[in-house]
């Protein structure tokens, strides 16, 4: 794959498709350890969210990584806080731990 066809895609402010897989990918991850979901539904409930919260799939995911589970401040607080009230909302795990 060409270097054109990599920074072609315009889907959000990350210049490069590396990136932006990446933190779907993290994203990802971690709602497949919180919740025990299978990477699908992960993917499914990712994409609702980022729906709901009127953003796109990897700021959604950005806020997940970096502000819920890391704590940084991200440039979307509001979306960081709607995310929370929704991770509430998500039922746990069915073996608490
Ligand atoms: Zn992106």
């Amino acid at each position: 794959m060409s270097d054109r066809v990599l920074t072609a895609a315009p889907i959000c402010g990350h210049g490069h498709l590396t990136a932006h897989v990446a933190v779907l990918d993290q994203a990802i991850a971690v709602l497949m350890d919180w919740y025990e979901l299978p990477s699908l539904e992960a993917k499914i409930q990712l994409c609702a969210w980022a729906v709901r919260c009127d953003v796109s799939a990897c700021e959604l995911a950005e806020a997940l990584v970096d502000g819920v589970c890391l704590g940084k401040a991200t440039g979307c607080r509001g979306v960081v806080r709607e995310l929370e009230q929704l991770l509430r909302e998500l039922p746990a795990p069915q073996t608490s731990r």
